[in-house]
């Protein structure tokens, strides 16, 4: 990569009810999920018109055409996850919540249609989230052969639509050593690691305390922990890590009048990467845009005007996570 290139990363973590069902129940979230079917035909259509190369960082369970197919790529129990709190365990919530034959009667769970139309549109990849929603942190005591199962499930299911994911996003950014050696012996050459600034750490998720979380908060908004924007130096064939730049919070009706400072710092900061030939990388889940859409999109088109201003300014170029390992 040459040092005056500038590049602008969108990586999206793909994940339909199988990220949040420890968090939320379904009456309570359900219409966010829901509302992907339109939403992310929408943003494929936005990325196509403003020639964007993004991530889909996909949870393999929802890659699944039926649950028959989801029953049969699960890894066998010994090599399933375990967690101190197994509540967050997607094998746990398979055996005891009532999930869906198929897309047909259940799209919290089965998004194969919607795997399509990412694969159905120019210079989109899709990456890999892990099969599961795996923890590495909160499962740091579960063996390589565990995680290994998990992407070797995942890699069973992408070949079955004709992907080999190269790049990753770990669950809740959750990355260990291990479990990056893992990716990279599986062919993983990217992922995203968190913001560089303490107050993004990678942290157990029990452990984000309310000062952490309201400064990140406040960070959306105003610069507390910089621009976040860097320079990537290849280093032989390991596994690259591009951190992200920053979270696309979804629109706020409470914090709407913050808004346009918001933009601005997500503008600035494209901005500067622009100028000085580093990443800007901007990742969010598509449930995010699942209400308020209108807002949500009259947002991201905002940024993606920006960044036609600065690849005509500056030669700033869109690429997804594995192009990025290619320049
Ligand atoms: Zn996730």
């Amino acid at each position: 990569m040459k040092q005056e290139e500038s590049y602008f990363v969108i990586s999206l973590d793909f994940e339909l009810f199988w990220g949040m069902f420890d968090k939320v129940t379904i009456p309570e979230y359900g219409e966010r999920i829901q509302g992907e079917q339109t939403a992310i035909p929408r943003m494929l259509a936005l990325f196509s018109e403003y020639g964007i190369h993004a991530t889909w960082a996909t949870v393999g369970m929802l890659m699944a055409r039926n649950k028959d197919e989801l029953l049969s790529l699960l890894p066998p129990r010994e090599l399933q996850p375990t967690y101190e709190d197994m509540g967050v365990s997607s094998y746990r919530y398979i055996e005891t919540m009532p999930i869906g034959r198929s897309e047909q009667d259940d799209t919290y769970h089965f998004g194969s249609t919607l795997v399509q139309k990412i694969l159905a549109t120019p210079h989109q990849e899709i990456g890999n989230h892990t099969f599961s929603h795996y923890y590495c942190i909160d499962g740091h005591k579960n063996s390589d052969e565990v995680f290994s199962a998990d992407i070797d499930a995942f890699n069973r299911i992408a070949e079955t639509y004709g992907v080999h994911a190269t790049s990753i996003v770990f669950p809740r950014n959750q990355t260990s050593p291990e479990a990056l050696h893992v990716c990279h012996e599986k062919g993983i050459r990217a992922y995203r690691g968190n913001e560089n600034h303490f107050l993004y750490e990678a942290r157990k998720d029990s452990s984000q305390s309310l000062f952490i979380r309201a400064f990140r908060l406040l960070d959306h908004y105003t610069n507390i922990s910089g621009h976040h924007t860097y320079t990537i130096e290849k280093r032989g064939d390991g596994i690259l890590n591009i951190p992200a730049s920053r979270f696309l919070r979804p629109w706020s009706k409470t914090l709407s009048f913050l808004e346009p400072l918001r933009m601005r710092r997500i503008k600035n900061a494209m901005t500067h990467g622009a100028k000085h030939g580093e990443v800007f990388h901007l990742w969010w889940h598509p449930h995010n845009f699942g209400i308020d859409q209108e807002e949500n999109f009259n947002n991201l088109t905002e940024i993606l005007k920006h960044y036609k201003t600065l690849e005509e300014k500056y030669g700033m170029q869109s690429t997804s996570m594995s192009d990025l390992t290619k320049k």
